[in-house]
């Protein structure tokens, strides 16, 4: 490992990781600095029980090395998280990833030196290391935060966060959990947690539209055509709004006689009531994805909600339980769509009771468990599944101070400013991996880190072949880009009056209310980088190599 790095990599997520492979390849030397004890990032953290990616496997996978994607066998769809971090640690390992890492080590401060054109990093043991560029390879949802509750220190159980889940076993065998919040993290973890502990209480604030997961097995047929197709499908990734190919293996469907699940119209609103009815009747939740209308049409939207509704309220047995559970302040479309195995009937077993918070909040947290304002929940444990400082959390927590010593956080007092998620102006030679302003969370976010990952060492290489010292946005690119952001989010179910989403920063109090990520589409961004890099960069200011 290099003691004076050309970059130094703060993260060694699935970012960081392919950072470290692509810099070497152009004679880069590289530091990776990793609070955890091993790679993964996302995959390393979130080991709670149900934990699983929703982007098919095939796709959620590295493109740029052929043999690894003719090498490696995903045994799901669908993958676990045990899978994914397995194949993080192969990845490292293949690719002798890990001798330019050093993990246990959280970064406290990232810091410009102007006198020297370095950045310099200090961590929590008080090391300090430098180099010319840094790249924060952070995560987008890399901070859980877990809410300010009265007497949440005086509970003398065990207390887990998703996000941050131990990682020895936890046996819940016979104890009584409580279970705060009902996002994607909190829908997985119910059912498991159901199924292990002697009683659940789950603590709802706001209710899910979640749709089950396809959960089936992976066919070896469809990864070998997957695996013949590969630079096809990854050439469709680079086309597709959200960076997932929807390769659709042909060959394989039609030696397992499968139909093709062309059932119905891509539009809701051309279905008639009956057959809408009679649709939801045959597939279940899982029709409602089908239709692009609900996205892009309110009154879709509105038919598709109460479709939903009238459709989980047959799958809970208990009427009350079921009318708590069918979310009614906000439509389809709004939040990051989850995706869940088992979730409304875990609601029908006897070892399981819903909190509704917006009927009786949470009060306070006593030694012995929850206090609503109308009840005591003896708990012998309590799971936060209460999300995450979304996109600026983990940039933040950085304490980066950029040209004159001016923080990252004044700059972002008002909402995060940022030249294509990539790079702000006043902090020279930093980079963010699917920082705010990209697709990143809204794209497959493998493919959306190789190409900020691309986009990053390419620009290191240009600066190194042209002799350039430094490079930055120029101020009005970021303020040009902001409003583009914001203008495309205009308008579209995630920034509907009635959405509070992470992606709003509307889960953190007092962070402002912004659209983060970018919602025009990936080929449409990238084709944005890509000029800006055919083109000499000239949406940034590139400054002169410091004299020796
Ligand atoms: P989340 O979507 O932000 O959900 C947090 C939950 O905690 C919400 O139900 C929220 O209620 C609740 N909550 C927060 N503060 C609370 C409080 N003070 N009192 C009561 N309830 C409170 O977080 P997440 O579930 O961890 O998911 C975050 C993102 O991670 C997902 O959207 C997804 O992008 C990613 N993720 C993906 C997967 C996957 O691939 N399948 C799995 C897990 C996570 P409110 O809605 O009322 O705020």
């Amino acid at each position: 490992m290099s003691d004076r790095p050309d970059v130094l990599i703060v993260g060694a997520g699935f970012a960081g990781m392919y950072a470290v492979h692509r810099f070497r390849s152009l004679g880069l030397s590289v530091k990776v600095l990793e609070a955890g004890s091993d790679v993964g990032g996302t995959w390393y953290w979130n080991r709670y029980p149900g934990a699983r990616c929703d982007v098919p496997s095939l796709e959620y996978s590295y493109g740029f090395s052929p043999q690894l994607e003719q090498e490696w066998d995903w045994p799901e769809v669908f993958s676990a998280q045990e899978d994914i971090l397995r194949y993080a640690n192969h990845v490292a390992d293949r690719f002798d990833l890990r001798r330019d890492m050093q993990f246990d080590t959280r970064v406290t401060a990232v810091e410009y030196l102007d006198d020297v054109h370095r950045w310099r990093l200090t961590t929590e043991r008080g090391e300090t290391l430098e180099a010319p560029f840094c790249v924060m390879a952070t995560g987008c949802l890399s901070v859980p935060v877990k809410p300010d509750i009265p007497g949440a220190a005086t509970f003398a159980g065990e207390v887990y966060h998703t996000g941050t889940w131990p990682h020895h076993d936890v046996d819940l065998a016979g104890k009584r959990v409580a279970i705060i919040g009902t996002g994607s993290s909190g829908v997985q973890a119910i059912p498991e947690l159901a199924r292990q502990a002697a009683h659940l209480t789950v603590f709802q604030r706001t209710p899910v539209y979640t749709i089950p997961a396809n959960r089936k097995r992976m066919r070896a047929e469809v990864q070998d055509e997957f695996r013949e197709h590969y630079r096809e499908i990854r050439e469709m990734q680079q086309n597709n709004q959200g960076g997932v190919s929807n390769f659709r293996p042909i060959k394989s469907v039609r030696r397992a006689n499968v139909s093709p699940s062309n059932a119905f119209p891509a539009r809701l609103l051309d279905l008639t009531p009956e057959q809408r009815h009679a649709t939801m009747e045959r597939f279940g939740l899982g029709a409602l994805l089908g239709f692009r209308d609900i996205y892009t049409d309110p009154d879709a939207n509105e038919i598709a909600n109460d479709l939903y509704r009238e459709t989980v309220l047959t799958m809970v047995r208990d009427p009350e339980t079921a009318e708590r559970l069918l979310p009614k302040t906000y439509g389809l479309g709004c939040k990051r769509q989850v995706l869940d195995r088992d979730y409304y009937d875990t609601f029908n077993r006897d070892n399981v009771t819903l909190i509704d918070l917006t009927e009786t909040p949470i009060e306070s947290i006593t030694s012995r468990g929850v206090r609503t304002t109308t009840g005591h929940y003896e708990a012998d444990v309590i799971v936060y599944a209460t999300g995450f400082d979304a996109m600026t959390g983990a940039l933040l927590r950085a304490n980066i101070r950029g040209r004159n010593g001016r923080k990252l956080e004044d700059k972002w007092r008002d909402g995060p400013v940022a030249y294509l998620g990539l790079q702000m102006s006043g902090f020279p030679n930093l980079f963010t991996v699917t920082g705010p302003g990209s697709p990143s969370v809204l794209c497959n976010m493998l493919v959306a880190i190789e190409q900020h990952v691309n986009w990053i060492a390419e620009c290191i290489d240009y600066l190194r072949t042209h002799d350039v010292g430094s490079i930055e946005p120029l101020r009005t690119s970021e303020v040009e880009w902001v409003a583009h952001v914001n203008e495309v989010a205009e308008g579209t179910m995630y920034t509907a009056p009635s959405c509070n989403s992470w992606y709003l920063g509307a889960n953190i109090p007092g962070k402002p209310r912004i659209f983060m990520p970018y919602v025009g589409g990936y080929p449409r961004y990238r084709a944005r980088c890509e000029q800006e890099a055919a083109n000499g960069y000239p949406g940034f200011a590139l400054g002169d190599r410091l004299s020796p």
